[in-house]
């Protein structure tokens, strides 16, 4: 049996080997930027490559792989949402508790869903020396160029740019904006390093700069990739939407500094996520996140299992549409599987058909469909090793759907009735949320913002969000 994976940079299913059998097999996949609470759309690239890190080490041994996905802690919107959570904090302090803060929510979504933790989880911020580092190399080798203290890399100088979007420089260039920044040569040149503005974070410059400065977004990506799996490695991935510029410019830094042919051999994308057939936006009211759907979407605290069972039922690179019908089946699959699996040991071994159809590019639709025929032959020891290999735990206590009462909201949108919520957790009323409150309001006023931001998550996961006014009264509403 063979692994075949799709290439974006060939657009061809491959035959998968490592190219260093002896170091194993190494890969990256671009992580969160932590400012807010991940979105179901977040949570597709996380699932997707658990399962290709799962059956990598199935495939190859546990310590034949490494996987490597990084926080991205230092970005504009991680300083606009610490600007506006902490407006009395100095700017270093204020981010400091957004990342860590969201970083934490971020890991126990993702735990929820069944998802391994990679071997290592580099910050941006902490891989400044080596961004640096291959900023210098990239100046001096002349790929990039240093102008009005922000440093630029310089598309026209590698002749293949362009090649894994494959968009050629002139068509870029035909669609660039009018308006480009006064200190880039060409358009489509991207920013490597940028100052800093007085009240930002800011690190000493490469390139001879003299004044404090900041990465851009994809210099991160090639810094963390680099020290933690080589100049050259098997396998990254991320979202379709990563391909440009993201991915792309990832590959012009890297080739480019290390004079390498390739950044890495495979390059995978997974498809987008809308929900109940629109593009998931705050304005259409349709955005969910995945806190919202471990605690309540649609009248249910759902398991994390039937969220991973219903992405994994759409093959990677398709879109897929997130409905709540999908969902509620996803959920009744499972359970009745489980309901006759959970009393038997697994089998030694994945039955084959399994193994072929998940080694198929990841084949996931296809192997739900051998699972549905594996349960009605009642190969019930197959069906609980294939679907421990899927990470599934196939074990009841582990589904539980928890039903949440209907709220009512009154016209002003604050709650009327008791916000019951049915069956394992305690009926938490209106005065145990104004406890709460008070609490909170208690922790701002010794400026215990951990305190306060902790017990503001504790409600947001109730389904209750607090809002400060601006008279200094604190009033909170039911999130719906
Ligand atoms: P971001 O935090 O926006 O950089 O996204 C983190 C990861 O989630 C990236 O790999 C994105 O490609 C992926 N992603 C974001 N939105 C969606 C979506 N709606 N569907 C699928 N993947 C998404
Ligand atoms: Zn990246």
């Amino acid at each position: 049996m063979e692994l075949r994976l799709y290439n974006t940079l060939t657009k061809e299913k491959e035959v998968f080997a490592p190219l260093d059998s002896a170091r194993g097999v190494r890969m990256y996949v671009c992580g969160p930027t932590v400012y807010d609470f991940a979105h179901i759309g977040n949570a597709r690239p996380v699932i997707v490559f658990d399962v290709l890190y799962r059956l990598l080490r199935q495939l190859y041994g546990k310590d034949k792989v490494k996987y490597v996905r990084n926080i991205t802690d230092v970005d504009d919107k991680i300083n606009a949402r610490a600007a506006q959570e902490y407006p009395d904090l100095p700017l270093n302090e204020a981010i400091r508790l957004v990342t860590e803060k969201t970083e934490q929510q971020f890991h126990e979504d993702v735990d929820a869903l069944g998802c391994l933790r990679p071997d290592v989880e580099p910050r941006a911020t902490e891989h400044i020396a080596e961004m640096r580092d291959l900023i210098d190399r990239l100046v001096k080798a002349g790929f990039a160029y240093v102008e009005q203290d922000h440093v630029l890399f310089e598309v026209g100088k590698m002749n293949d740019y362009g090649r894994l979007a494959r968009r050629s420089l002139d068509e870029m260039e035909a669609g660039a904006r009018v308006e480009v920044a006064p200190y880039k040569r060409n358009p489509m040149d991207f920013v490597l390093w940028k100052p800093s503005k007085p009240n930002e974070p800011g690190w000493p410059s490469p390139a001879g700069i003299t004044v404090l400065g900041r990465p851009g977004w994809h210099i991160e990506c090639s810094a963390m990739s680099w020290k933690h799996l080589g100049e050259t490695f098997d396998i990254h991935g991320g979202g379709i939407d990563l391909v440009f510029p993201h991915h792309e410019n990832e590959i012009a830094q890297s080739r480019c500094a290390f004079h390498a042919p390739i950044m890495a051999k495979t390059w995978m994308h997974n498809g987008f996520l809308q929900v109940e057939g629109e593009k998931m936006s705050k304005s259409l009211g349709n955005f969910i996140t995945i806190r919202q759907l471990l605690s309540d979407w649609k009248g249910y605290a759902w398991p994390g299992e039937a969220l991973r069972f219903n992405m994994l039922r759409t093959h990677y690179r398709q879109p897929i549409d997130w409905t709540f019908q999908s969902l509620d089946d996803s959920h009744k699959t499972l359970w009745s599987w489980y309901e006759l699996v959970q009393e038997v040991a697994p089998a030694a071994k994945v039955p084959s058909e399994i193994l072929d159809a998940i080694s198929d590019d990841l084949n996931t639709s296809l192997v739900i469909t051998e699972l549905h025929g594996l349960f009605r032959s009642r190969r019930l020891s197959e069906l609980r090793s294939s679907l421990y290999l899927l990470g599934f735990s196939g074990k009841k206590e582990n589904l539980h759907r928890i039903a949440r009462a209907q709220v009512n909201l009154t016209t002003s949108g604050h709650l009327a009735s008791q916000t019951a919520i049915v069956g394992g957790f305690a009926n938490t009323g209106p005065s145990e949320i104004d406890k709460l409150v008070e609490q909170r309001n208690a922790a701002r006023a010794r400026k215990d913002w951990k305190e306060s931001d902790r017990i503001r998550d504790e409600l947001k996961a109730m389904g209750v969000v607090i809002k400060d006014n601006k008279d200094g009264t604190t009033t909170w509403e039911v999130a719906r």
